[in-house]
């Protein structure tokens, strides 16, 4: 059976580990998360990164750092991980689902407006697939009405939309080292803070409302219960893994690429001859290879795809299912239909790519699609 994702392993995780079991530095903030908190604010340009254990707690910290009430509202993609609506629900916010353009499943940024009201605190974008959103109409919007930007990044490291790393654009980013994401730790990830101002927060935030980062660098002379928060920073033992990996990311974006235009090359004659729909890099952004889904145009159509490629031994996967319609959060949800999040929902299908993904393996996987249209 090809698996849809599998880790991929670069060989020097191995080392940077030997090295904390010696140094008997294991619990957070040492020498690898420093290391790895400077390789990702050198791979954005500026802001300031902080380890975490997850996207899930970097965005749970977003959601204290912009100070989220009871009864604020968030904006949020329908089409996302729980995760993204579920931190800033944590809070008590009251979450309005924005429905995705009907070419991308990024959200459709020209419905902002009509959902903001005097009670909307943030509204939170998802670079899907890694392909930014439309980073210039949701900032100023958000600038005109004063709120707070955080990017959902979690697929999207070594991607930019007009030159800049997404994740560096709001006012903050969530990325993702899952074993999932391009570069990854197992679990992990990291908070990046653009606001100046919320980064001395942050930090307390992420240290369970303490200021111990400030007692260890010597700023006070003991610390304490200053604000709240929780346990958001990762072992050393993550941190070394991801260190490794985050020295490989060149090594590894090649590989992804290769591999989605690969995919890319050989289906765009069924796209051309309408069979299914292929990923589209939207306008100012890059593609990091992090997904190559195609879309189907029925839910019976993406099944019947879905199960020929498992009867030839290829694991394909579906996503997310619309937030706005699920078993949380449906009766809270206030009737609008949002036709484009159920289309991703119910066509959307992900093909196998990792880094130790054979073309052989990748030849047969398109095979099967191309059988399957077209028929032998
Ligand atoms: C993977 C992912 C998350 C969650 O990441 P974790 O590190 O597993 O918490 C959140 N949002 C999106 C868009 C993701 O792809």
């Amino acid at each position: 059976m090809i698996p849809f994702n599998k880790p991929h392993v670069t060989g020097l995780e191995l080392e940077n580990l030997r090295r904390v079991l010696e140094r008997r530095h294991l619990s957070g903030d040492g020498e690898f998360t420093k290391r790895c908190q400077s390789q990702i604010e050198q791979l954005l340009k500026s802001g300031k990164s902080l380890l975490t254990t997850s996207c899930t707690d970097a965005l749970e910290m977003a959601a204290i750092l912009c100070d989220i009430k009871p009864d604020d509202e968030v904006i949020v993609p329908s089409f996302t991980f729980v995760s993204t609506a579920n931190a800033f629900a944590l809070r008590g916010a009251h979450i309005r689902f924005i429905d995705s353009q009907s070419e991308h499943p990024n959200l459709d940024a020209r419905l902002l407006d009509e959902l903001i009201t005097p009670r909307t605190k943030a509204v939170v974008p998802v670079h899907y697939a890694g392909m930014a959103c439309d980073m210039n109409l949701i900032m100023n919007c958000a600038r005109r009405h004063g709120l707070r930007v955080v990017e959902d990044a979690a697929q999207a490291i070594d991607s930019y939309f007009d030159g800049q790393h997404l994740g560096s654009i709001g006012d903050i980013g969530a990325f993702s080292f899952h074993e999932t994401k391009n570069v990854m730790a197992g679990e992990g990830g990291s908070i990046h803070i653009n606001d100046d101002s919320l980064i001395a927060r942050a930090e307390i935030v992420r240290e369970k409302g303490t200021n111990r980062s400030s007692f260890f660098r010597g700023e006070v002379a003991k610390y304490g219960w200053v604000d709240i928060g929780s346990s958001f920073l990762p072992s050393e033992l993550t941190a070394a893994f991801l260190s490794a990996q985050l020295e490989s990311i060149q090594e590894i974006q090649s590989k992804r690429r290769q591999l989605w235009r690969r995919y890319h090359d050989r289906l765009v004659f069924l796209s051309d001859r309408g069979c299914l729909k292929l990923p589209v890099v939207p306008p100012n952004a890059t593609n990091n290879a992090h997904m190559y889904y195609v879309m189907c145009d029925s839910l019976q159509q993406r099944t019947a795809l879905m199960a020929r490629l498992k009867a030839a031994g290829v694991s394909a996967a579906f996503h997310y299912q619309s937030l706005h319609a699920s078993a949380y959060f449906a009766a809270s949800h206030d009737g609008r239909s949002l036709p484009n999040a159920d289309k991703y929902t119910n066509c959307l299908l992900r093909l196998p790519l990792f880094f130790d993904l054979k073309d052989a393996e990748q030849d047969l996987v398109c095979e099967t699609i191309e059988n399957h249209f077209v028929g032998t």
